[in-house]
């Protein structure tokens, strides 16, 4: 008898599809009902598996990659992880610049996950030789074949969440979706999520607000507001993955109603208390999120009626050492202000 073994063929068939989830306690008090898209239910963890995913596959189907040839990116963080995830399964070379500001956690992971990581020094500016952008550039100019990711700089990173983020929420809201909050690093998840969504919506004779996520210390809500870049904007900020101190050509700003502010300190917070009390462990920037829609709902923005989306980006395990250690916690000062001597008895 011929058995059927109901299998993946691989972990990339596993990208996408993430489930929306709604949230009870965290939201308890507040007018509306609030979904997050879980994102760290992708196999990388995070939603950077779709945009490495679609641009190497973009790259394939144009013909300038074949096996055995070369990925390359400038990051320690999810995309990174991602780009190794796929490069291992569709037999590339994986090779990441990174700065030596990156955690050997990080390094560790990556190199785990097969990339090749250069470390390259973090105190010289971007035009420098050394630098990890220019190592990058470098790499891809000598490594016939190769592709570079650019993430920050690459449309295709808008057209990843076009084509799967977008349609994927439309189809799971049924179109009651009245407003969408997403974080803006590169640009690409809000971007692309919110072009697909807002073209639906005008066919459907509705309407979707789309707000962006920013740090203070980014340049992103400022220059949405007035179409210039001010560099008085830009200051150290503990978040990453969240708010830019360029302006990333993955951001659509014409599909983004306005963007939000939030600290490192309520955001981490927030994270802390979205995992205890929804069961979610979610990574610094879903408490963003979250923080933001706390902010946002003391503003007014939302009414009984208001069905919201909230992208949660990654997953809290990749924070352990942290927003969820207390030593971290208290050498930021985040447990200062809660005017409180033991941590642990922070009731969220
Ligand atoms: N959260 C985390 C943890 C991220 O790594 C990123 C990507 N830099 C974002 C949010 C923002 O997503 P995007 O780059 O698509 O704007």
């Amino acid at each position: 008898m011929e058995q059927k073994i109901k299998a993946y063929d691989n972990v990339l068939e596993l990208i996408g599809n993430t489930p929306i989830i709604k949230l009870n306690a965290i939201t308890n008090s507040l007018q509306g009902n609030f979904y997050a898209k879980v994102e760290a239910f992708n196999p990388g963890h995070s939603t950077k598996d779709r945009i490495a995913l679609h641009i190497i596959e973009q790259a394939e189907r144009s013909g300038i990659l074949k096996p055995g040839d070369t990925i390359i990116e400038t990051t320690s963080g999810n995309t990174g992880f991602s780009i190794a995830m796929v490069s291992i399964v569709k037999g590339y070379d994986c090779v990441l610049a990174v700065s030596s500001k990156s955690s050997k956690d990080k390094i560790d992971m990556l190199r785990s996950m097969g990339a090749k990581v250069y470390v390259c020094p973090a105190h010289v500016s971007a035009d420098d030789p050394r630098s990890y952008y220019q190592v990058a550039r470098r790499m891809h100019e000598e490594i016939k074949g190769s592709v570079y990711i650019n993430q920050y700089f690459n449309e295709l990173n808008i057209d990843a969440h076009y084509n799967t983020t977008g349609p994927e929420i439309w189809k799971q809201t049924g179109g009651a979706i009245t407003h969408l909050i997403a974080c803006s690093g590169t640009g690409g998840t809000i971007s692309g999520t919110a072009r697909y969504l807002k073209e639906q919506a005008k066919k459907n004779g509705t309407k979707i607000k789309v707000i962006g996520v920013d740090a203070y210390g980014s340049v992103l809500k400022k220059y949405h507001e007035t179409g210039e870049f001010d560099s008085k904007e830009i200051y150290p900020y503990r978040i990453e993955g969240l708010g830019k101190n360029l302006i990333p050509t993955a951001t659509d700003f014409d599909v983004i109603d306005k963007f939000i502010k939030v600290t490192d300190e309520e955001s981490a917070h927030t994270a802390r208390e979205v995992s205890k009390t929804e069961g979610l462990f979610v990574g610094y920037t879903s408490g963003a999120v979250m923080q933001a829609v706390k902010q946002l709902s003391a503003e007014g923005e939302f009414d009984k009626n208001s069905n919201v989306i909230m992208i949660f980006p990654d997953h809290g395990s990749r924070y352990m050492s942290k927003i969820y250690s207390d030593e971290w916690m208290r050498e930021q000062g985040f447990f200062d202000s809660k005017n409180i001597e033991e941590e642990q008895k922070i009731e969220y």
